[in-house]
């Protein structure tokens, strides 16, 4: 299988540590044909791959990574080749950029009850905020030594710091995505908490399942590839890069190939 693109990456727009330049250098050095980007809830690093996309000679297709949930279930939905201009794409990710402000300001406040000062401000997103760039301020200031601790002590769920998030719902973002020309792909079902939640997700209206994704191995896959292939829906990979907030996962560790991204690619709705 040679490999044709990374589907799944993060920039410095959301919690990424390269830019998108960066990463358009990156699939280029590894000889992958197509690019794309996935930040976490927003589009804002899209012009600038475009861009490197163009000077490099690649293929850019447009991408993004939604936060959603079913019932109390969080849901990542990739969504790829939609209008980024498009008014329900653009009034979508208003709704994230705010709620995601409100809840970082809610942590903040939590943190400093506990006598911790963070500022906000100072934080290196270009686009969005999320806790990875609270945990970076903690470690900046000494309280914590890395992002794991940050996560353990004070960010993960039911920790002293921690803010629920209130996302938008599957059934939102599908026909958001629906709306504005995409195709919507069920993000990592490797990672969901219950392996029984795949079959419950899996009758929703996607168009694809992201079957190869970041180390895991062809036997993990397997599970999804089957399940993709009888419904006759479209396979994609990726490896979720996030450059040194996630050390151990390299750019292009999963990957799909010409004939999946070409079928992808024609694909609108
Ligand atoms: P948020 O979208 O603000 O809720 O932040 C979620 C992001 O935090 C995820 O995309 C992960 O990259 C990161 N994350 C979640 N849990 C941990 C953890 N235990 N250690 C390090 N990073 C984490
Ligand atoms: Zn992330
Ligand atoms: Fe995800
Ligand atoms: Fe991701």
């Amino acid at each position: 299988m040679t490999p044709y693109a990374d589907l799944h990456c993060h920039s410095t727009f959301s919690d990424g540590t390269s830019t998108p330049t960066e990463i358009v250098e990156m699939a280029k050095n590894l000889g992958f044909k197509a690019v794309t980007l996935t930040d976490h809830d927003t589009t804002l690093g899209l012009p600038e791959l475009f861009a490197a996309a163009e000077i490099n000679g690649l293929n850019a297709i447009s991408g993004i990574e939604f936060s959603c949930h079913l019932d109390k279930e969080s849901v990542h939905v990739l969504a790829y080749n939609f209008d980024p201009s498009h008014p329900a794409i653009v009034e979508l990710e208003k709704k994230h950029f705010e709620r995601r402000l409100d809840r970082s300001q809610k942590m903040q406040a939590k943190l400093k009850t506990l006598g911790i000062d963070v500022d906000l401000t100072k934080t290196q997103a270009k686009g969005v905020i999320g806790r990875p760039h609270i945990a970076a301020l903690l470690i900046e200031k000494g309280i914590v030594k890395d992002i794991k601790e940050a996560f353990t002590r004070f960010l993960g769920e039911g920790k002293a710091g921690y803010v629920e998030a209130f996302t938008i719902t599957l059934d939102e973002t599908l026909s958001v995505i629906k709306q504005a020309g995409g195709v919507s792909i069920l993000a990592h079902p490797h990672l969901l908490s219950e392996s029984s939640q795949f079959n419950r997700l899996i009758k929703y209206p996607f168009d694809g399942v992201e079957c190869f994704y970041g180390n895991f191995t062809m036997q993990q896959n397997d599970r999804y590839l089957k399940k993709a292939k009888e419904k006759n829906l479209l396979i994609t990979g990726g490896s979720d890069f996030h450059g040194l907030r996630k050390p151990l996962v390299r750019y292009g560790s999963s990957f799909v190939t010409e004939e999946s991204f070409l079928k992808l690619k024609s694909q609108h709705n």
